[in-house]
Formats: C-alpha cells, structure tokens, sequence
C-alpha cells in the first residue's frame, strides 16, 4: 500500500514538473538589458495590453518606449524594450501588532537604573499578599508601623490585582530603587540576597488573574536579565521557607510558572 502510494506520489510529481516547465518555456523570454530595462520577445498571441499587465508597464509607455503605431500592433519574434517598472514609494511597513505585553516603561526605566551590583541578586522570591485587596502603600504602612520595619515595604515590587492597585499594575518599592535588602523572608541571611515581589491576593482562595500573570512573567524576565539570574533562581516563598508558609496559595501555578521563564541564551 505504501509503496503504490509512493509510486503514484512520483507520478504525479513528475507530471508537475513537466506541466511547471512547459509553463516557463510559455512565458516570452525576458532578457535583462542592463537594470533598467528588458528586452521582451514577442510570443505568439501576445498583446501590448499582455505584456503591460505581466511587466505592470502601461500600454501607452510600452507603445511609446517601442515606437508602435497607434494600434499598438506587435508580432511574434518581435523584440520589445521594458522600461523598469516605476518604484512604488516604499510603503509603510504594516504597523507590527503589538507584542502581546510589555512592561510599563517606568517599571522598565526602574529595574535598568537600579544601582543592581554584579552578584548582588541570587534569588527573586514571589509572594502572595493573603488579602483579598491590598497596595504597595498599604503593605509599607503596615511594615513599618506593625511590623516595625524602618525601611517599611518588606517587598522589592507588589502586583495588584483590581482592588487597591490596578489589576496587574507594578508597583516599585524603594527596596528595589535602593538596593537594599528584603525584609520577606524568614532569616536576614535569605533577606540579604533575595528580590521579593507580592502579589495582591490570596491564593488560597482563587489563583492569580491572567494580567497579574502577565505582570508577573514579565517582571521576573527583565529582573532575570538585568540580575543575571537563570530560572533555578526564581523560587516561591514557600519553596525557600518550606515549613513557615504556604505562601503564595495553593492555587499559584507554581510548576506551569517556573516552567514558563526562558533558559538565558549563552
Ligand atoms: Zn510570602
């Protein structure tokens, strides 16, 4: 079955090439006469009107360039001159769609001028708030007079999620713009190394919407770069402080997410 199958697959190929080059032997012969012009041999059954269409050249131009008759009478076997086709003003290339997402250019502006020091960055940690609202301003509030943190925002970036912050907007602590160390993980050790982002949500609840995913992938790739950090070095808090916390919840898509980053080209 195969083999008759493949027989008839070369038959039938045969025949294409055969019908390809009477086709090309059918075409009148152009010959290039210098870049300007070409040289057209009439065929038989051929008309000025033919002959423009296939050189995109007007009838008038071809009979004027040729010194025909009004007419526009040609016979076979008789040699044509083409003027060059007049160049199109270059047309606009169609405007690109757009990427599916970038980074806000502020957030883009911030991580690039960070004082980042080389290996100052093993790690980037991902967090979720445990609320169902929340802000970078409320967070900082909530760290420097609770938790008594004196450079406030435990978190190098917050995410939000619709309530308090735009659904997916950035937020970009002074952590981050300072360099300074994180204050969201269990040991200052781990604090001295580690890029700390917050989502706004529980993810226990419900998982993270689509446009804090985006954000999310987003600011860990440009982090990823500008850091030089290879996806081993993103982690969930719960993957560094494994008996302290479930956080980010249950329901962030921890593995698909991890999966997702790029390998950094070599
Ligand atoms: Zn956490």
């Amino acid at each position: 079955m195969d083999r008759r199958l493949n027989r008839d697959y070369r038959a039938r190929l045969a025949i294409i090439r055969v019908a390809l080059g009477l086709l090309l032997c059918a075409v009148g012969a152009p010959i290039a006469a210098g870049a300007a012009e070409t040289i057209y041999i009439v065929k038989r059954g051929d008309s000025v009107y033919s002959i423009g269409r296939r050189y995109g050249v007007s009838p008038a131009v071809l009979a004027e360039r040729n010194g025909l008759n009004r007419n526009f009478y040609i016979s076979a076997g008789q040699r044509l001159r083409i003027p060059a086709r007049r160049v199109a003003p270059a047309k606009k290339p169609a405007a690109k769609p757009p990427p599916p997402s970038v980074l806000p250019r502020a957030v883009r502006e911030a991580i690039d001028k960070a004082p980042v020091r080389a290996g100052r960055w093993k790690s980037i940690v991902i967090h979720h708030s445990g609320t169902d609202t929340g802000t970078a301003r409320t967070m900082d509030r909530y760290h420097r007079e609770v938790r008594r943190m004196e450079n406030g925002l435990a978190y190098h970036f917050v995410i939000g999620n619709g309530n308090g912050m735009g659904d997916g907007a950035i937020a970009i602590g002074q952590r981050w713009t300072r360099q300074l160390d994180g204050g969201h993980l269990a040991s200052a050790a781990q604090n001295k190394t580690a890029i700390g982002i917050c989502l706004v949500g529980n993810f226990d609840k419900r998982p993270p919407s689509p446009k804090a995913m985006t954000s999310l992938r987003l600011l860990v790739e440009a982090l990823m770069t500008r850091c030089r950090l290879t996806p081993t070095a993103v982690k969930t808090h719960q993957q560094v402080n494994v008996r302290h916390t479930r956080c980010p919840g249950a329901r962030f898509p921890t593995q698909s997410f991890l999966k997702s980053l790029p390998t950094p080209k070599r």
